[in-house]
C-alpha cells in the first residue's frame, strides 16, 4: 500500500487545486486533441519583435533591469496609453513592469490589500483572482454575470459592496465570456467607486481585441477615475507571445509605488531583452496595425461561431477577447465537467468548463464550455472536423 503524503499546501491555496488550464491542456495532449482550451496562439508574434529581443540579448542586455521597468519599455507604454486612450502618465513613477499580467493582478492585490478587505470582480472570472485575494487574505465577492448576454445588473453590483469593500478587479473584455464592457456599463460602476472611495484595478489585456466596431473603454478615462484606477495590460495577448510574460500597470504613483513594493520582492524584474523587444512592438503598434489584428481575429471568431452554430450549440457572440462561451443543452444532458471530458477523450477537442470560474453561483456555468480561436486556420478546421461528429449533426 502506498502511504499518501499529507498536502504541504497552505490553507489558502489548497482549496484552489491545479488550474483548468494546465489540466486540459494535459488532456488535451494525451488525446492527442485540437487544443482550443487554453487561451494561447498556435502561431508566431511578429518576427520583427522576435528579432528585436535576439538582438537585445546579444547585445548584452542579460543582466537584471531596472526593478519598476526598464526606462525604454515605461516610455514606450506611457506613449501608448497617451496616444491611444488620452491618457498621461509618467514614466519613471506612474508606470510598472511585471512578468505578464498574472504577475500584475498579484502584486497589485498583495500591495495593496491588508487582511479582510473585501474586493468585487465579476463571475465568470479569471482563475487567479480568487487564489490572489485569498493569498493576500483578503475576502472575494463575485458578482454573477449571466449568459448569453452577460449584462451588468448595476443593483446586483451595488448589493456585493459592503463597508470593507476596498478594491474593484474589473476585466474588460472579459475572459472567459467575450463581453465587452460598455461606457454606460463602465459609468455606473464608477460612479459607485466614487461614491465610496474605492481602488479599481482593470485587467485589460484584451484592450485591442474587440470586434464588430465595439469600443474598449478603459475605467481611467472616466471622469474622476484616472487617480484610482490601476490599469493593466501585457504584450502577451496583443503580440501573440503569452509565454513572454510581459505585463504592465499605469496609474497614479501611489497605487503604482503599492504595487511596485510586492513585485520587488516578488520577482524583482522582468526579463530586459523581452522588455526592450515589447518596447519596440509597443512603439511600432499603431491605428493600422490594431485594425488588422482585430480584424483578423474577427474572422477566427466568425469561424469557429458559425461551426459551432451548426452543431447545435447556443453562444453568446463575444464582442471581444480569444473566447466563445457556448451552451451546449441540445447536445448533452450532464454538466460542463463531463461535457468537456466527453469532448476531449470521443471527440479529440480540448475546451474549459467554465463552471470553475464561478463561486457564488456555479450553476450559471454547468450548461456552457469555453472554446479559444486564437488558433491557425488549420486548427479551427480540424476542430470543426471532430465537432460536426456530435450529436449526430452533419
Ligand atoms: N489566459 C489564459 C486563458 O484564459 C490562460 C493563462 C494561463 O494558463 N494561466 O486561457
Amino acid at each position: 500500500m502506498t502511504k499518501r503524503t499529507p498536502s504541504a499546501v497552505n490553507r489558502a491555496l489548497a482549496p484552489f487545486g491545479t488550474t483548468i488550464f494546465s489540466e486540459m491542456t494535459q488532456l488535451a495532449l494525451a488525446h492527442d486533441a485540437v487544443n482550443l482550451s487554453q487561451g494561447f496562439p498556435d502561431f508566431e508574434g511578429p518576427p520583427a519583435v522576435v528579432d528585436a529581443a535576439v538582438e537585445a540579448l546579444r547585445a548584452g542586455h542579460n543582466q537584471y533591469a531596472r526593478s519598476q521597468g526598464h526606462p525604454a519599455l515605461v516610455r514606450a507604454v506611457a506613449e501608448h496609453a497617451q496616444r491611444r486612450y488620452g491618457l498621461s502618465y509618467e514614466p519613471l513613477t506612474e508606470v510598472n513592469v511585471f512578468n505578464g499580467c498574472t504577475e500584475a493582478i498579484a502584486a497589485a492585490l498583495l500591495g495593496l490589500l491588508e487582511p479582510g478587505d473585501e474586493v468585487v470582480y465579476f463571475e465568470p472570472f479569471y482563475d487567479s483572482y480568487p487564489a490572489c485575494v485569498a493569498l493576500a487574505r483578503a475576502v472575494a465577492r463575485p458578482c454573477t454575470l449571466r449568459f448569453p448576454d452577460f449584462a451588468l445588473d448595476l443593483e446586483a453590483f451595488a448589493a456585493c459592496l459592503t463597508a470593507r469593500t476596498r478594491v474593484v478587479l474589473l476585466n474588460t473584455p472579459h475572459n472567459p465570456t467575450g463581453k465587452v464592457f460598455t461606457r454606460a456599463e463602465l459609468e455606473g460602476i464608477a460612479a459607485l467607486c466614487r461614491d465610496r472611495d474605492l481602488i479599481v484595478i482593470t485587467d485589460e489585456v484584451y484592450e485591442h481585441l474587440v470586434y464588430d466596431g465595439a469600443e474598449h473603454v478603459s475605467m481611467a478615462q472616466l471622469p474622476g477615475m484616472r487617480d484610482r484606477t490601476l490599469r493593466l495590460s501585457s504584450a502577451g495577448k496583443t503580440f501573440s507571445f503569452t509565454g513572454w510574460k510581459v505585463g504592465w500597470a499605469t496609474g497614479p504613483a501611489h497605487l503604482i509605488a503599492a504595487a511596485q513594493a510586492a513585485h520587488q520582492f516578488l520577482t524583482f524584474c522582468t526579463a530586459p531583452p523581452l522588455q526592450l523587444a515589447v518596447a519596440r512592438a509597443l512603439d511600432a503598434f499603431d491605428a493600422d496595425a490594431e485594425a488588422a489584428l482585430r480584424a483578423e481575429f474577427q474572422a477566427r471568431r466568425d469561424f469557429l461561431v458559425d461551426v459551432l452554430r451548426a452543431v447545435g450549440f447556443d453562444v453568446a457572440v463575444p464582442r471581444g477577447t480569444y473566447f466563445v462561451l457556448a451552451d451546449f443543452g441540445r447536445l448533452w444532458a450532464g454538466d460542463d465537467r463531463s461535457f468537456a471530458r466527453h469532448l476531449v477523450e470521443q471527440h479529440g477537442v480540448a475546451t474549459i468548463p467554465p463552471s470553475v470560474f464561478y463561486a457564488v453561483d456555479p450553476a450559471a456555468g454547468q450548461r456552457l464550455l469555453r472554446f479559444a480561436f486564437c488558433k491557425r486556420t488549420e486548427t479551427l478546421e480540424a476542430a470543426a472536423g471532430r465537432l460536426r461528429g456530435l450529436g449526430g449533426a452533419t
